[in-house]
């Protein structure tokens, strides 16, 4: 899978000029086709473009049907390409379409948020939410190439930069403890989040090169999802005050750094670190007590569990990670206790 950071109107030029498709198709959410959509219509042939309502929850079942029946209506054969312009929900709902129709046709990837240029989009898994669960139905199937410009990131509204940058300082505590001690002394304004892309997308490609389908290494890329994604679908559900992704890693992050500190792999110090950087940049988030049980109960049903263990990715330092931790309710309930406060 090749990423190439460039400028758009290179880098799609230069990838449709290698390739030769019967039809294209671009995906984009209303968002996308107002913003991005305008910067690479005219690098385009003849296509078609589907537009989706915003947001996660749309990345559903639902708007997957309108994805392939709209396929469908424009003929596409197994010789199309389908292009996905926008962020996460684009990408993963995109491709999953893409891999399934006609059992599979050729996709790109093009990012648009922060959170899917650094993470998302790498990687090739795929996938939708399905009764309330995050992510639960989906493939992992490469894309052809992932065409990242931070260019886009011009109309990204700040919430959303900080979201990303939540999977920018997983990367780093998880693999490269020199480059969070470079981020963690500075505010997100400050960072430079061109060079921190180009570094994210290293990470993330070299962790998915040896371990493409996540049996082993590529857990770690989960550190903080465990009760950051049961923190995010709980309040997904709720309905008002939903998180953004990153703004739930966020909170995941802390409670499993204090997971990992509370069982003495982590040094306190690291943790304390951790924990004022991230409440610097994303504040506190207000979970009701009455609510803990109802967030571990959701990571039952995690993809890295075995039975019904529940397995966390957990960090022993600034720059290394552990994977296939079992660790108990008591533990969880712990750490969502210290999150707290
Ligand atoms: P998103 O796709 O919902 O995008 C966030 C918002 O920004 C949307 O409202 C979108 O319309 C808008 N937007 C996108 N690009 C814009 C631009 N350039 N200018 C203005 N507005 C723009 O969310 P996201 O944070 O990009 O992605 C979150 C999703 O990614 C989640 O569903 C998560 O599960 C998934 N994810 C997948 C992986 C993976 O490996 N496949 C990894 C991390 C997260």
């Amino acid at each position: 899978m090749s990423v190439v950071i460039a400028p758009i109107s290179e880098s799609l030029i230069a990838y449709l000029g290698s390739k030769s498709y019967s039809n294209i198709i671009v995906l984009a959410d209303n968002n996308t086709k107002k913003h991005c959509y305008p910067l690479i219509k005219n690098l385009l042939p003849k296509h078609t473009l589907i537009s989706i309502k915003a947001g996660e929850e749309h990345k559903n079942l639902h708007t997957c049907e309108h994805i392939w029946a709209t396929m469908t209506q424009a003929h596409l054969d197994r010789h199309a390409l389908m292009i996905n312009l926008g962020g996460g929900v684009i990408g993963d709902m995109g491709g999953f379409c893409a891999s399934t129709y006609k059992r599979g046709i050729d996709f790109i990837q093009i990012p648009t948020t922060l959170l899917a240029q650094v993470d998302a989009s790498v990687g090739g898994k795929l996938g939708i939410d399905f009764q309330g669960f995050k992510n639960h139905l989906g493939v992992f199937t490469l894309p052809q190439s992932v065409l990242i410009d931070p260019f886009f990131l011009k109309t990204l509204p700040e919430r959303e930069i900080r979201s990303g940058f939540a999977e920018i300082i997983k990367h780093c505590l998880i693999q490269d403890g020199n480059k969070w001690d470079e981020i963690r002394i500075k505010d997100l304004d400050e960072q430079d989040l061109g060079d921190l892309i180009a570094h994210s997308v290293e990470i993330k490609k070299k962790v998915v090169a040896q371990d493409p389908t996540e049996k082993s290494l590529r857990k770690i890329l989960n550190f903080g999802h465990t009760l950051g994604h049961a923190v995010e679908t709980f309040f997904l559900s709720k309905g008002k005050n939903r998180l953004l992704h990153g703004e739930a890693i966020a909170v995941g992050m802390i409670c499993e750094a204090y997971i990992a500190f509370d069982r003495g792999l982590l040094p306190e110090k690291t943790l304390e670190q951790i924990e004022s950087f991230l409440f610097s940049v994303y504040g506190k988030v207000n979970i009701p007590k009455e609510n803990f049980e109802e967030i571990i109960h959701l990571t039952l049903q995690d993809k890295k569990n075995k039975g019904k263990e529940v397995r966390f990715s957990l960090i022993n330092e600034a720059g290394n990670c552990l994977f296939d931790v079992v660790v108990s309710k008591k533990e969880m309930l712990k750490s969502l206790t210290y999150y707290q406060g």
